[in-house]
């Protein structure tokens, strides 16, 4: 008795010292792989054997659970990964990515620019958020000239990054290649532009010019099946538009060019289940090439005539890209992890991002194209962002980090707080119809059961091909990922932007 009154005093004294249960842990069973701990701040995963599990259940529990002679180690392991902590610690874990996210937004080192030749359009998109296709502006010399002194005066700037949009930014050729030999007197490292275009007028011209031009990535828009595709994007005045798009892509992967296609394919209720079989056909089309195919989350207002009805809510999205995991492999972008230290930062949110309209006139997010209330000021004038509200909207009043449901939200640290730009037309404009979630707020059990997934047929390949022997778990517990320890408890504080976010899914 005396014996087992000292080791339950132990124990109790033992289990009173350990930190309280993490607020972002996950347990849970797998029927497939097994028991998991997972922790969205840390973003380590272990794989536990049953008993370890029911202790760590027991520690979420605040049960008596811990049995210090069978293994001593193991609440120590939990406090060095983050799945034991005090929550005041990981509010200040939280504080240091909302100073990473504010060191991005103010980083003055690169100037990113996202430049619309023109609005004008020669498609009638149905769901097309922009209002001015059919405005006939093309950017003027005059205005070139005023968008290169503003450059200038960018001079803490080290280097320049351009994405070419509009409207549709092939209509404007001069434009293009005018303004790129510039870039290139003022930045002779200027290496890595992007284009978004439609891509109905890529042809051989272009073609010939990409390299010149500096561009690395192009992204195209396909929105499934033929008959689907010109139902959806049409020529402005009626007419086909997919077969012609086609035979550029053709012609531009048989090029010299060596840059990234990253085809887009927006998906709504009306074309999701297009989306596995255009990827597959693409694909083996292009097979060798340097191109991806990836699903855009379509944004509709509920003002549009498209039909606020016709897009995807983001549990609905989630459900399709998990779909599209379990019936043909397709992993998301950025992978089924779900990665800790996203800070969300975009051209919206950085103080040297801006979009450039063809008049000169800036904004500070692709979606605010056109809508003259977004508009932040002109590159013509000496004070060229006077619009400021707009822009401490973006920069701080929408940042998630003042956002109590976000800070009270055990996604956090892997959502980020989503696309600002929605964030704010939600939350301080009112508008109706929107979401700034993450799918892993709907997803997180999925993503990590994928993750699995693929990780075990991974580990069952290495130890077929002799690469890795099937790790053991003779510890009891084992972590699945990172496979090494990185550094304690701190998530990897890369910004990202996932592609729910808005029209600005990455190209590269
Ligand atoms: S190609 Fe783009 S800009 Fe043109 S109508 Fe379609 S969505 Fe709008
Ligand atoms: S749509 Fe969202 S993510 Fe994209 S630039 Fe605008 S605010 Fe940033
Ligand atoms: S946007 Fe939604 S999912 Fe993301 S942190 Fe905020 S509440 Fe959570």
């Amino acid at each position: 008795m005396a014996i087992y009154f000292q080791y339950k005093t132990y124990n109790l004294l033992i289990f009173k010292q350990m930190k309280p249960w993490s607020f972002y842990n996950t347990l849970f069973h797998s029927e497939k792989s097994g028991f998991f701990l997972y922790n969205a701040l840390s973003g380590f995963m272990l794989e536990l054997d049953k008993e370890h599990y029911e202790t760590a259940a027991g520690l979420r529990d605040g049960r008596e659970c811990f049995e210090p002679q069978k293994d001593s180690e193991f609440p120590a392991f939990l406090e060095e990964h983050g799945f034991l902590a005090q929550r005041d610690d990981e509010l200040l874990q939280l504080m240091q990515l909302q100073y990473d996210r504010n060191a991005a937004c103010f980083n003055t080192s690169t100037l990113g620019l996202t430049i619309c030749p023109t609005l004008s359009c020669n498609f009638c998109c149905s769901y097309c958020f922009e209002h001015s296709q059919s405005d006939p502006e093309i950017m003027s010399e005059n205005t070139m000239d005023a968008l290169i002194s503003f450059i200038k005066k960018h001079k803490e700037a080290k280097s320049l990054t351009v994405n070419w949009y509009g409207g549709e930014p092939t209509l404007a050729f001069e434009v293009v290649t005018g303004l790129t030999a510039r870039f290139r007197e003022l930045y002779p490292d200027f290496d890595n532009a992007g284009l978004i275009t439609n891509a109905y007028l890529l042809d051989g011209k272009w073609i010939d010019e990409l390299a010149n031009l500096k561009i690395t990535t192009i992204q195209i828009t396909l929105d499934g099946s033929e008959a689907t595709h010109n139902s959806r994007r049409m020529l402005t005045g009626g007419g086909p538009t997919y077969r012609n798009i086609l035979d550029n892509i053709d012609m531009l992967m048989n090029s010299n060019w060596n840059g990234r296609v990253a085809i887009r394919v927006n998906v709504d209720k009306y074309n999701r289940d297009e989306f596995a079989g255009l990827r597959k056909e693409l694909l083996e089309r292009y097979a060798g090439k340097n191109l991806v195919v990836r699903p855009g989350y379509l944004t509709i207002p509920l003002s549009h005539p498209y039909g606020s009805h016709s897009g995807l809510s983001v549990s609905e999205w989630k459900d399709f890209l998990f779909d599209g995991y379990k019936t043909s492999g397709i992993v998301p972008h950025g992978g089924n992890f779900p990665q800790s230290g996203a800070v969300n930062t975009c051209t919206a949110t950085s103080r040297f991002g801006y979009v450039i309209g063809p008049r000169g006139e800036m904004y500070k997010c692709l979606e605010d194209v056109g809508n003259g209330k977004m508009v932040i000021g002109s590159v013509y004038d000496e004070e060229a962002v006077r619009n400021k509200d707009i822009v401490a909207r973006y920069a701080t009043v929408a940042d998630p980090f003042n956002d109590k449901t976000c800070m009270e939200c055990s996604c956090f640290p892997v959502c980020g707080g989503g696309c600002v730009n929605k964030r704010m037309r939600m939350k301080q404009f009112g508008e109706e119809g929107l979401e700034c979630c993450s799918p892993v707020r709907y997803s997180l059990l999925q993503d990590l059961e994928s993750y699995l997934d693929q990780r075990r047929t991974k580990e069952i390949c290495d130890a077929l091909l002799g690469k890795k022997e099937v790790p053991d778990m003779k510890q009891g517990y084992r972590l699945v990922h990172p496979e090494q320890h990185r550094h304690r408890g701190v998530g990897n504080p890369i910004a990202k932007q996932g592609s729910y976010a808005g029209a600005c899914v990455p190209i590269s």
